[in-house]
């Protein structure tokens, strides 16, 4: 028997080696592709492609809206959607539209010019998120690290602040784990740090805000940077109190509150700082806004360009050449075409409504699986986004939730779903609706997940 009780390790690994089968068997043109793929470090364009289960990734052969289609021509319901890139649907049509208007019809798709269409994108994320003023990058990574550059410059202050297991793409003071005994550690698996992370980092647990408080009173932490809910280690949800004691926390200690909303967006047009009323004083976000064209961007407070503005004034900093905030195709025109027809005609409200419909509805038909079993496991939902988990109650913490890690159970799940045409992000069981996403798309997941939680417990 396993942590997961009472699913037995022999049987799951018998019914994974099954699945493998079927996987490898079931996609030949795919597997094909993988052998010969000799030119590409780790067989794949970007080494996180061998995260997929089986072995060998889904060769894309096409996708529209919420399906996917592969390179052996089988379809699939796709609840990864791109671990959110994809949010607004794969090439939903007013997207592709205005691609196509400013690729083919007017050109300059990075002439290094600003265009209107950042202004109205500009516009429309201070509507929904509250602050003034907005930057762009290219991925939400970047305008992570910017906006943290920025935090440091303003405060005069060195350090950062984040939660354990937390991630915010590649941004090297983020790789930092507590271990059991509450050192920080640099993440296992960390790949070359310039630096010991625990030397730029402070580290406290999520919805734990005495031990925020306690890496805060050290006095040197220019920015807590965090999720307002943690979405890359299972969903941890933050408790009642425990985002508005962050925000009096940071006032408290003269420390920023960076509130990175990449993929709790899924909560509503105004993530969860529209949500849960949150008073940020930076904001980033990437991916989902751009429809799939790679994008991000930071939005920060009056008060905080103020602070900028004077520094930029004094010669400490140069933000408009070689300081270290910028990169050459950010902002550029193709990008901010994406943004604004996302914005304006994809991932709006009525769209929000329906997407959480459907992530209700697929929590639903999780949660009646595990009812049916009383299995000790667990089922997350932040609007658009719902996740399993081999642990109940849901974690509370980072570290509580990466002890739930089951990667046997991923593996079967994943590929159990895989071979009968559903796709779960590979990272972990996310599943995002998009508004191209149907009930039977939802219905299907939670026919295969019954059969397959069935076949499990023999
Ligand atoms: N922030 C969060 C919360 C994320 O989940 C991610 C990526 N999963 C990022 C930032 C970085 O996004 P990107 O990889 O597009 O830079």
């Amino acid at each position: 028997m396993s942590p997961v009780s009472p699913v037995s390790r022999d049987r799951l690994h018998r019914l994974i080696a099954g699945e493998r089968e079927r996987y490898a068997a079931g996609h030949p043109a795919s597997l094909a592709l993988f052998r010969q793929a000799g030119h590409l470090l780790g067989r794949v364009p970007m080494t996180w492609m061998s995260k997929w289960s089986g072995g060998f990734p889904l060769y894309l052969d096409s996708a529209a809206g919420a399906t996917v289609t592969d390179v052996d021509g089988r379809r699939y319901a796709d609840f990864a959607l791109g671990d959110t890139g994809a949010m607004a649907g794969h090439s939903a049509p007013a997207v592709t539209a205005a691609i196509r208007r400013r690729a083919e019809e007017r050109g300059g798709l990075t002439a290094m010019l600003p265009t209107e269409d950042a202004e109205w994108v500009g516009a429309e994320l201070a509507r929904r998120f509250g602050l003034p003023l907005w930057s762009f990058s290219l991925s939400a990574t970047d305008a992570n690290r910017w906006a943290i550059r920025l935090a440091r410059l303003v405060t005069g202050r060195g350090k950062i602040l984040v939660f354990s297991y937390c991630y915010h793409g590649s941004v090297d003071e983020t790789f930092v784990v507590l271990d059991d005994d509450g050192t920080v550690r640099s993440r296992p698996g960390n790949v070359g740090p310039a630096v010991d992370p625990a030397s730029t980092t402070r580290v406290a647990h999520f919805n734990h805000l005495e031990s925020v408080r306690a890496e805060l009173a050290h006095g040197d932490v220019a920015v807590i940077v965090t999720e307002p809910a943690m979405t890359n280690i299972g969903i941890v949800l933050p408790e009642p109190g425990f985002l508005a004691g962050l925000r009096r926390l940071a006032d408290e200690y003269r420390t920023l509150l960076l509130i990175d909303e990449t993929h709790t967006l899924s909560a509503g047009p105004g993530g969860m700082t529209a949500t849960e009323g949150l008073r940020p004083d930076l904001v980033v976000l990437g991916k989902a806004i751009g429809g799939g064209i790679p994008c991000g961007a930071y939005g920060i407070t009056a008060e905080l360009a103020d602070r900028i503005a004077e520094r930029v004034r004094s010669g400490a900093a140069d933000i408009e050449d070689v300081g270290g905030v910028g990169g050459t195709l950010a902002g550029n025109a193709l990008s901010t075409a994406a943004m604004r027809a996302t914005l304006s005609q994809v991932l709006t409200e009525p769209a929000f409504r329906t997407m959480a419909e459907l992530a209700g509805r697929y929590a639903a038909g999780v949660q009646a699986s595990i009812d049916r079993h009383g299995l000790p496991w667990s089922v997350s939902r932040l609007g658009a986004r719902a996740e399993y988990r081999f642990t109940s109650p849901a974690p509370r913490t980072g570290n509580l939730s990466a002890a739930a890690a089951d990667p046997d159970l991923d593996e079967y799940l994943h590929l159990y779903l895989a071979n009968r045409d559903v796709l779960l992000t590979p990272f972990h069981n996310m599943a995002l609706m998009c508004p191209a996403t149907e009930p039977a798309d939802v219905d299907r997941h939670t026919d295969l997940f019954a059969e397959a939680v069935a076949q499990l417990l023999g």
